[in-house]
């Protein structure tokens, strides 16, 4: 082993195995790349072979003190897309993956002796898969958690104990779900204000006390303030009340995001090839993009887990073709619930001149592009801080999980997005992409996304609060020891 080698700190990094958790991970990783780490970064095979399918076969070799490692997922092989059975994931995070993440550090930590990668130095680890902690417990290594969500959504989650002893979940029974109930106002959660029962984080909208989704949040929320620090994708003015409750409940906090900016703010990359999509990516898009009017286009994206109905999608689709507006709308193939996504040769052909139909895009940059004037989104955290970092206002439509927080915080506390129905109809897709594009609320809401993407760029400049909360992180936790 060299002596650069040798000197390098050495972090292993390991997301939660779905996309939106993956890809701020490996941002995180690069911006540690370039502060002179070593990086060992963890995929689950499934994943990992996913990575190569869309990217080719040499994508991950190559880079110096870069290296991919990969542990399996603790699951029966299965049909379908793992990345989007997540009860089966929470079980296996809580039950099996803890065992393979032993065995790889066990690997490294041999490989080190040997003299093949420097010894690790710490752990960097999604909040969502808390077994790392006990693994950094046993090696007497730092652990750095990373929170992939929102700080509102991971305060909510802190908080799902306090929502049982309160009596509002677990539901009475499924009518729960329908009868006005979740419009209860939550006021039991310091650092949430005007948040009802339905703006929570949805997986603890259950009736049964032992389901799958409560019991992996409370095993999360019962194990985070155990790590050396937690930081989170997100900015001091974004979330401040939040962030101000949290910090009574964990160990040293620290805002870095939004990371898409903080990581373009970090000068030149060599990393810069490197992404994580698991989809191919339809780069043609970007060209058609290049033939629109600048701020004339809708850019609609649903994320990587989120499905609707086919009445659902034939909605979105003919409130898009009637608002007479271009668009972008990227379909997945597994879009669509029981079976493939089928549009009319009527709507082709009504939108032709306008619209572009793509599977799987290059979103920041798209979000970044001049013809974008507005964002149709799920609310995945991701895409809200990407359109943040893009100052694009959005129209919302969450799924699940974190979404309806995000949405509510997107149309409520920052005014840059309107919500649209869960039951969605053409009508108001129709109108709300109007009033979007060219209505006084889209004005409004532009220029509110203008104000907190200058906000995201001075906390990501140099003394930026962001930047330097990097920079201490690395100092404070990372390196303490080293
Ligand atoms: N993404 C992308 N191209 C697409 C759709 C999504 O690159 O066509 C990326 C997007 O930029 C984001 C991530 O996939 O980084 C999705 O994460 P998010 O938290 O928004 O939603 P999730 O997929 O977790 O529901």
């Amino acid at each position: 082993m060299t002596n650069s080698i040798e000197r390098k700190p050495h972090a292993v990094l390991i997301p939660f195995p779905v996309q939106g958790h993956i890809n701020p991970m490996l941002k995180l990783a690069k911006l540690l790349h370039l502060r002179g780490f070593h990086i060992t970064f963890v995929n689950t095979e499934y994943n990992h072979k996913r990575l190569l399918k869309s990217r080719g076969a040499n994508f991950f070799d190559g880079f110096t003190d870069f290296t991919f490692e990969t542990i399996p997922d603790g699951l029966t092989p299965m049909d379908g897309d793992v990345t989007q059975d997540i009860p089966s994931l929470f079980h296996s995070v809580m039950n099996n993956i803890h065992i393979f993440f032993a065995e790889l550090v066990a690997r490294l930590r041999e490989s080190a002796i040997a003299g093949l990668v420097p010894p690790i130095t710490c752990l960097v680890s999604d909040c969502y898969m808390p077994f790392t902690i006990q693994a950094a417990e046993q090696h007497s290594l730092p652990i750095l958690l990373f929170c992939p969500t929102s700080a509102c959504t991971l305060l909510s989650v802190l908080h799902t104990r306090t929502l049982i002893e309160k009596d509002l979940i677990p539901l009475k029974d499924e009518s729960y779900l329908r009868n006005g109930y979740l419009d209860t106002k939550v006021d039991c959660i310091p650092g949430l204000h005007n948040l009802r029962l339905k703006d929570l984080c949805d997986l603890i909208l259950t009736t049964d006390r032992n389901d799958i989704m409560l019991e992996f949040l409370i095993h999360v929320a019962d194990r985070v303030h155990r790590a050396s620090a937690i930081v989170f994708n997100t900015f001091n003015e974004l979330e401040s009340d939040v962030l101000q409750a949290l910090s009574s409940m964990l160990p040293s906090l620290y805002t870095i995001g939004p990371l898409p900016s903080l990581l373009n703010k970090t000068g030149p990359n060599h990393l810069a090839s490197l992404d994580s999509n698991l989809w191919k990516q339809d780069t043609k898009c970007l060209e058609w993009l290049e033939s629109k009017e600048p701020e004339s286009v809708v850019y609609v994206n649903f994320g990587s887990i989120t499905v609707m109905t086919p009445e659902q999608l034939l909605e979105f689709a003919w409130g898009l073709a009637n608002s007479k507006k271009p668009f972008l709308w990227i379909i997945r193939p597994d879009l669509v619930t029981g079976g493939s996504v089928v549009l009319s040769s009527e709507f082709v052909n009504e939108i032709v001149d306008r619209g572009l139909i793509a599977s799987w895009c290059p979103q920041e940059k798209v979000l970044n592009h001049p013809s974008i004037s507005g964002f149709l989104t799920h609310c995945g955290w991701n895409s809200t801080t990407e359109s943040i970092c893009a100052g694009v206002p959005m129209l919302c439509w969450p799924f699940f999980a974190d979404q309806p927080t995000n949405g509510r915080f997107i149309c409520n506390e920052w005014e840059i997005g309107a919500e649209i129905d869960p039951n969605v109809k053409r009508n108001e897709v129709e109108k709300l992409v109007n009033e979007l594009m060219v209505g006084e609320m889209g004005k409004n809401m532009r220029q509110n996304a203008m104000e907190l993407k200058k906000k995201a760029e001075e906390n990501t400049s140099l003394r930026g609060c962001s930047y330097m909360n990097f920079d201490k992180v690395i100092k404070e936790v990372l390196l303490k020891e080293y």
